[in-house]
């Protein structure tokens, strides 16, 4: 493997069941199931490891009604990645479902934009309706990190490895990042939250929670570019995505995919 080349894995750890509507601004017509699928992403090439998003963990499920389908740590495990020695976690944003169990990783440096730190720890948290999707001790935790000398911080575009490129995005989350890693395939982008699922980038719709809608619709512009393929966009929350990429091997199906591959037909 050359070294700036990189395999993907995306980790499914929660499942949370919800109607289409609850799922975009103005609604949506039918009143279907349309369910999130919680993940974290590894990030595999010749030398080192990296890790998007830390997800979170039973006690968080359990105060926010989703439901555990695999613990994160044993998600990373199944493919031989030990959570103690990883080295880089990037985090692309600071709501609850992507950097909760602070404890797996520590050994890791993390990484995370600026705008995102004084967002989560300024005058917008204030608003009820803003603090939302944030934890109070998720951002303290972060907080933590950065006095223990453990947070690297990112200003807009960034390469934090080799092949490893952040973006911020915003919109969602005002300091919303997301990743493009240099795949065989070409370069792949791990939206996060900054396309929930499909049908948010494939038909210009945008998910409730959102600190700028305009910043939204922009991101799915940028990540095209970035991309260069709707096929190389990865949503952060589409229980598709694991039935669109092969199993990273026989016995994960459902829970872990393989992303750097070409999606099935
Ligand atoms: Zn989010
Ligand atoms: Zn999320």
């Amino acid at each position: 493997m050359m070294q700036d080349v990189h395999e993907i894995y995306a980790v499914r750890y929660a499942h949370h069941d919800r109607k289409a509507h609850e799922n975009y601004i103005l609604g949506d017509p039918h009143d279907t199931n349309e369910p999130l699928a919680y993940f974290v992403w590894v990030i595999k090439g010749a030398a080192t490891t990296y890790v998007l998003d830390t997800g979170f963990d039973q006690a968080m499920a359990e105060k926010r009604g989703r439901r555990i389908v695999r613990p994160v740590a044993e998600g990373l495990r199944a493919i031989g990645v030990k959570p103690d020695t990883v080295t880089d976690v990037v985090i692309s944003h600071l709501h609850y479902d992507h950097c909760g169990n602070y404890d797996t990783f520590p050994n890791a440096r993390f990484h995370l934009q600026d705008i995102e730190m004084a967002y989560a720890t300024g005058r917008c948290m204030c608003h009820a309706h803003l603090r939302l999707p944030f934890e109070e001790e998720d951002v303290v935790a972060m907080v933590r990190k950065v006095f223990a000398g453990r947070v690297t911080f990112h200003d807009g575009v960034s390469q934090v490895a080799p092949g490893i490129t952040v973006h911020k995005i915003g919109g969602h989350s005002k300091g919303l990042q997301c990743i493009v890693v240099k795949t065989k395939r070409g370069p792949v982008v791990l939206a996060s939250d900054t396309t929930h699922l499909y049908s948010h980038i494939e038909n210009g719709k945008v998910f409730p929670i959102t600190y700028n809608v305009g910043e939204v619709l922009d991101g799915y512009e940028t990540m095209k570019k970035l991309a260069g393929s709707l096929s190389r966009i990865v949503p952060g929350h589409d229980p598709l995505v694991l039935e669109r990429y092969p199993a990273a091997r026989s016995g994960l199906e459902g829970w872990v995919g393989r992303l750097d591959l070409e999606p099935k037909a």
